[in-house]
């Protein structure tokens, strides 16, 4: 069952950069706490004269929860952005939530889980990794987060203290660099994924980043014998295919 939607004044309680252009922002409702939502939906920004802007948030639900987090990129060829950053330094804004049908049933599957994030796709998977270490989920949880430099994991320590508690957390970076630091992954995400394909066939797999991303990895996994039916996204109501 969905939760009720309601919009809201919400005050901008701490906003300090994570990364070059991410921003994580904390909010908190003027009504004092947060609607119920599901791990992995978002909000909407309500800016005069523009289209909601679609935010996920980044925070576990948890019981009279005071406030709610954001990871919000700054794009400064964004008008949009431009009149978002500015309302957002003016300390309110209002917002409508829940959104989305991309969530975490209740209960978790039974199932290994595999969160697949790509820039500020990571947001959703916060929400719902936290949820799952919440409720001692122990399936196997996977996190690939994909950038194109090391620069872009703009919480790089969080997913490591995560992985301390049993989470299996795979940074991959796309860019090919000659001569950096990086120990990790390069490459695809869904080349990552399908290295890694007999510890993942049997999952629920949740997907967030731009639709290219999305669509272009479980057309992938899709092909190497994952199941279509286990695959989550936003991007396929925001962004159908024909
Ligand atoms: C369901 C949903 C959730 C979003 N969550 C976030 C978020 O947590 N943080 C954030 O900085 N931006 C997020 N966005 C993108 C954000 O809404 C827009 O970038 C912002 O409103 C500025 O609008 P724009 O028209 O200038 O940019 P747009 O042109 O609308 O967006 C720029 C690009 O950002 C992509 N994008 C970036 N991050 C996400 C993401 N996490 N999920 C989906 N698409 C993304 C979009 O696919 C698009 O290609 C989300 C978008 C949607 C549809």
């Amino acid at each position: 069952m969905g939760n009720i939607v309601s919009e809201q004044a919400f005050n901008v309680i701490d906003m300090h950069p994570a990364g070059s252009d991410v921003y994580r922002i904390k909010l908190k409702p003027r009504s004092g706490f947060v609607p119920p939502y599901r791990a992995g939906q978002y909000l909407e920004i309500l800016l005069p004269g523009r289209q909601p802007c679609a935010f996920s948030i980044a925070s576990a639900p948890s019981f009279q929860q005071e406030d709610i987090e954001l990871h919000v990129q700054q794009l400064p060829e964004s008008q949009t952005s431009t009149e978002l950053f500015d309302q957002l330094n003016k300390g309110r804004v209002d917002v409508r939530l829940p959104s989305g049908n991309c969530f975490l049933p209740d209960p978790l599957p039974e199932t290994p889980l595999v969160f697949v994030a790509a820039g500020t796709g990571f947001a959703q998977m916060k929400s719902m990794v936290e949820h799952c270490l919440n409720q001692n989920h122990a399936k196997g949880i996977h996190l690939y987060w994909g950038a194109r430099t090391p620069a872009g994991f703009y919480l790089p320590y969080l997913p490591i203290q995560w992985s301390a508690r049993g989470v299996h957390y795979h940074p991959v970076v796309s860019d090919a660099i000659a001569d950096d630091d990086w120990c990790g992954r390069h490459g695809l995400l869904y080349e990552a994924i399908l290295a890694d394909k007999e510890q993942l066939l049997d999952g629920n797999i949740y997907l967030s980043g731009s639709p290219q991303m999305v669509y272009a990895t479980i057309d992938v996994i899709e092909n190497a014998g994952f199941n279509r039916k286990n695959m989550h996204s936003d991007v396929f109501d925001y962004a159908p295919r024909p």
